[in-house]
């Protein structure tokens, strides 16, 4: 590398308009989210302002050589939320918007999520600022791994354990075990999940996220004495998360009638063919070109439906849009697609909705179950796998749907209840340090 290569910055510090919807952006949500349950917490409210402040948020520099020789920094977060419960455990997102703002929401979001499942983490979430997709595979490489060694220090199997999120994947996953086994000397398979099966990745991880969805989609619908076979459903999002869902659904008999993606939304009264598109986005990278009717944003929002499956981002259900929805449910495949006002919006308007803190929940389930596999070196069958998973999201959203009864409010926040009562009983039974 020459002295004089120039240094290239990542972009200026603007939050995307997705992130403020409605102008409180995600730690905005999150914020509002707890004061809601604040009141149901009876004698552990003493202890909520906890909730409210992240145990540690690390901000790091990231510089690597570029292909062409330049020097290029991109800045990288790791929040850990949470620790009460167990080591803090969430993805890691390569993402050009990516701020500290958002990883502390999300990371928040996580502690709420494993608690909410009861599997022994807390809560927290990583990211680079950086669009992957302007990245060489050498590149992304190189990222990658100054990163993990960035953030070396308060990661470990014991510690905090990330995984895969938006723009990371196994091969991602496989580089930061590489990367922390080679500083700490040994190899550690535990200090992330969803890494690839040959390195101690677990059956069924790739498809838990969406089959959870569906498994708290069919338990909602039996709930309201909705009828699987035959429902429609519309997806926003055609990646890992809504594709899978969309499957599934498709499996059990319901017709997938509306998808949108970053490009376009399709229409099809009949029922789109799933697997064909799910063929398509494999050699395209999108639902666009696929043979069915294309619709505006704003006709895919009014299409009428049973069930409603946000699967892309967060911020998509507004006060703009949601009086306009014409559903029976909204299933969160998404985390936090849906802000407080239109929550409040779709409560009044009599539709359910199950929160991203419940209904998402597959895939840390089964990367619960991947961390136990590494640590005891015994791989489960795919079939042990998925009847866990079912059984713990079935377990879940049952308790959850009781203490929205009992204390008629929503399912987010009875799913807040139970998940903040866990945290905060915890934390109460630990005691301050020192
Ligand atoms: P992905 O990258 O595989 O897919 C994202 C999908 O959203 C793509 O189809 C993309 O085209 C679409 N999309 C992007 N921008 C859009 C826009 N503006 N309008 C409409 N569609 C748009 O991501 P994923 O892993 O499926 O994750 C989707 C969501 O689910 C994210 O909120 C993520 O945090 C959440 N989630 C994922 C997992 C997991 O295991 N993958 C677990 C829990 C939560």
């Amino acid at each position: 590398m020459s002295s004089d290569s120039p240094i290239i910055t990542a972009s200026a510090h603007s939050v995307p308009s997705y992130l403020n919807a409605d102008n409180l952006g995600p730690w905005g949500i999150y914020l509002q989210q707890v004061d809601r349950v604040t009141p149901y917490l009876g004698s552990l409210a003493r202890w909520v302002e906890t909730l409210k402040r992240p145990k540690r948020a690390l901000v790091v520099d990231v510089p690597i050589e570029m292909d062409d020789g330049t020097i290029a920094h991109f800045e990288g977060y790791r929040v850990q939320h949470n620790t009460s419960r167990g080591p803090g455990k969430g993805g890691v997102r390569f993402h050009q918007d990516v701020t500290l703002s958002e990883v502390m929401a999300l990371s928040a979001w996580m502690s709420i999520k494993n608690a909410a499942v009861n599997v022994p983490y807390g809560g927290a979430k990583g990211g680079i600022r950086v669009d992957p997709r302007k990245l060489s595979r050498a590149e992304l490489e190189r990222v990658t791994r100054r990163y993990t060694s960035e953030i070396n220090i308060i990661i470990g199997p014991n510690k905090d354990i990330p995984a895969p999120d938006v723009n990371t994947n196994e091969q991602v996953m496989a580089w930061m075990m590489d990367t922390y086994s080679m500083n700490e000397g040994s190899t550690s398979t535990g200090v992330v999940t969803g890494k690839p099966i040959s390195l101690g990745g677990s059956l069924g991880r790739r498809e838990a996220t969406g089959r959870g969805v569906f498994v708290v989609g069919a338990e909602a619908a039996r709930n309201l004495g909705l009828e699987i076979k035959g429902a429609r459903i519309v997806v926003q999002g055609f990646g890992n998360v809504g594709s899978v869902a969309a499957k599934l659904f498709h499996e059990a008999g319901a017709k997938v009638i509306a998808v949108q993606d970053h490009k376009t939304a399709l229409f099809d009264p009949a029922g789109l063919d799933v697997p064909a598109l799910i063929e398509h986005v494999s050699h395209n990278g999108t639902i666009e070109g696929f043979r069915a009717e294309t619709i505006s944003a704003e006709q895919f929002w009014q299409t009428e439906s049973e069930i409603l499956i946000p699967a892309a981002l967060e911020g998509q259900i507004t006060a703009a849009n949601a009086p306009h929805i014409k559903t029976r449910m909204v299933i969160e495949g998404a985390n936090g697609p849906t802000t407080p006002e239109a929550d409040d919006i779709l409560r009044e308007r009599n539709i359910l909705v199950a929160p991203d803190v419940i209904a998402n929940a597959g895939g840390v389930t089964v990367s619960y179950f991947e961390w136990v596999q590494d640590f005891s070196s015994f791989f489960w069958t795919e079939e042990e796998i998925n009847q866990r998973l079912v059984r713990i999201m079935q377990e879940a959203f049952r308790s959850i749907w009781q203490v929205a009864q009992e204390n008629k409010v929503t399912l987010r926040t009875a799913a807040f209840i139970i998940a903040c009562t866990r945290i905060l009983q915890a934390r109460e039974m630990r005691g301050l340090y020192p």
